[in-house]
């Protein structure tokens, strides 16, 4: 019988997403695990492998249907397949790639968790088809992963692709978790947004919907802001309009340097939809060499929490097939 299904593993922090995948990136079975992170991670790859046998039985499957297995992971990925440092799971210098294959008998081939997902949207998602693309995805943080000829960047030690620590704000910038001020996470991530709102809402006397909501529950949050932007709420519209201001000057300079396909906008902020684009887009044109922009479209990522999941199983597809 020939290898026919992909392992795919997506690596969280709190929760681990695992499926079988097609060789063409359909999923065959999708589950979940809890990420146990108790002594230094040490079980995560063990638990991993206890839950693909027991699926694979259940299934009535064999590992020797299996082309490969592929993994998404926090922290930056060197030597093709050591962790050098992932803080959260308590991973320093950990060799992934080989624990993979000797716990699971199969080619493993491991990618951080943002550049996977940028690989997933390029294979199944916004990105279908294309092969120059940049992944951002505005969520608790900013994160993203660059993909050069249908490849991750990678950089000299797994570094490339942080566009969430691109300096945006030079001049009185909001301290990043990253040690440096002004960075596109602290104004561009669901975080941000809603700093960016209560330093405006300062300047302003009065009731507005967004005083009203910060008034009644003590804070405000990204979703609210979009919500009444889309009202055409005029104190909405302007936090919006910082925030898309940054942004597309973040995304232009990247075009001007990557000239890609398309930039696909993920994470949670990105469920404020046509309203983002449209701002984001105003202020990309701004700021992007104009022959470099020409070709460029800015979308919305489409497969949401799945996009890490099937980016990891793509891995196996071009290393394996
Ligand atoms: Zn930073």
């Amino acid at each position: 019988m020939t290898k026919q299904y992909i392992f795919a593993v997506d690596l969280g922090g709190t929760t681990t997403k695992l499926a079988f995948l097609t060789a063409e990136g359909g999923f065959v079975e999708k589950w979940e695990i809890p990420t146990d992170i108790s002594d230094n991670g040490k079980n995560i790859v063990k638990n991993i492998a206890k839950s693909f046998q027991n699926k694979v039985r259940d299934l009535q499957l064999s590992t020797t249907d299996f082309l490969g297995v592929g993994m998404g992971t926090p922290g930056p990925v060197v030597h093709g397949g050591i962790i050098s440092k992932a803080v959260n799971l308590g991973w320093e210098n950990y060799p992934l790639k080989d624990e993979l294959e000797q716990e699971l008998s199969m080619p493993a081939f491991v990618g951080n968790d943002a550049n996977c997902a940028a690989l997933g949207e390029m294979w199944k998602g916004a990105g279908n088809g294309k092969s120059n693309l940049v992944f951002v995805t505005l969520g608790t943080g900013v994160g993203g992963g660059v993909i050069v000829n249908g490849d991750i960047v990678e950089g000299t030690n797994g570094g490339a692709g942080e566009i969430g620590h691109m300096s945006v704000q030079l001049q009185n910038g909001y301290l990043c978790n990253c040690g440096k001020h002004g960075c596109l996470e602290t104004v561009a991530s669901a975080t941000g947004i809603v700093k960016i709102a209560l330093d405006t809402l300062k300047r302003y006397e009065g009731n507005s919907p967004l005083q009203s909501i910060l008034a009644e529950n003590g804070n405000i949050s990204a979703k609210d802001i979009f919500d009444h932007a889309k009202e055409k709420d005029e104190i909405a519209l302007e936090i919006v309009d910082q925030f898309a201001n940054y942004l597309g000057y973040g995304l232009g300079t990247l075009a001007t340097i990557l000239n890609p396909e398309a930039f696909v906008i993920g994470g949670g902020v990105s469920k404020a939809g046509t309203i983002l684009i449209e701002t984001v887009t105003k202020y990309y044109n701004q700021y992007a060499f104009p022959p470099s922009r020409e070709d460029t479209d800015i979308l919305l990522a489409t497969l949401g929490n799945d996009a890490g999941v099937i980016g990891a199983g793509w891995l196996v597809k071009k290393n394996m097939l």
